[in-house]
């Protein structure tokens, strides 16, 4: 199972180290060719305005789309969040999504009072250990469709991760800390789809 993390801008590098921190190869995903070579696939933290036009610029928005469409598990993590969500409040002028999740989020939706803060949430698919989640000019995810399931929320309701079959969407950074356990889930995702369609590699 190879993991990609999209490497056009924000903490690629991160999500890189975390998954060989836990056994799963990975590599950088920055041309179309070398999203054919993953199982699944990481869009980062960043700025969700520079990712979107990068994803125009290099050609990826349609085949991005499309492998997502078929199935290929996908995970954004705050900016790459937003570049999931099929409506982005609070949008930046020009900027160009997947739009393949039917979430809504809500740019920058904490403010500059609070642009960045930490918190402990229960996240029950990850075991009942709190996870330690960082926060930096987070969005929240202001709506969901019925097929999205709310996997955390900030204690006032507010929605912060969620799943929709085999697409993962966090506003947080489990990058950024020591605990692995959100790069695992995704992983097992990834495993639990490579199981389903044994013969997805071959045909690409
Ligand atoms: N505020 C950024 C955006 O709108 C996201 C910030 C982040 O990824 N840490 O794209």
């Amino acid at each position: 199972m190879t993991i990609g993390v999209l490497a056009l801008q924000g903490d690629f590098r991160e999500h890189l180290e975390m998954l060989r921190k836990i056994d799963v190869d990975a590599c950088e995903v920055r041309l179309a060719g070398d999203l054919e070579r993953v199982d699944g696939l990481i869009i980062p933290g960043g700025e969700s305005t520079t990712i979107g036009k990068l994803l125009r610029q290099f050609d990826l928005l349609e085949s991005m789309r499309q492998r997502i469409r078929a199935g290929m598990p996908v995970y954004g993590t705050c900016a790459g969040a937003i570049v999931l969500s099929a409506e982005v409040l609070d949008r930046g002028v020009d900027q160009p999504t997947l739009g393949v999740m039917a979430t809504t989020v809500r740019r920058n939706a904490f403010g500059r009072q609070v642009d960045s803060f930490e918190a402990d949430l229960a996240i029950p698919v990850l075991g009942p250990e709190p996870f330690h989640a960082v926060f930096i000019r987070a969005p929240i995810i202001e709506r969901v469709g019925p097929d999205v399931e709310v996997l955390a929320a900030l204690p006032d309701g507010t929605i912060v991760a969620v799943q929709q079959g085999n697409m993962l969407a966090t506003s947080f950074h489990p990058e950024l800390t020591e605990d692995g356990r959100f790069h695992r889930y995704f992983a097992s995702l990834v495993d639990r789809s490579l199981a389903a369609t044994p013969l997805a590699r071959e045909s690409r």
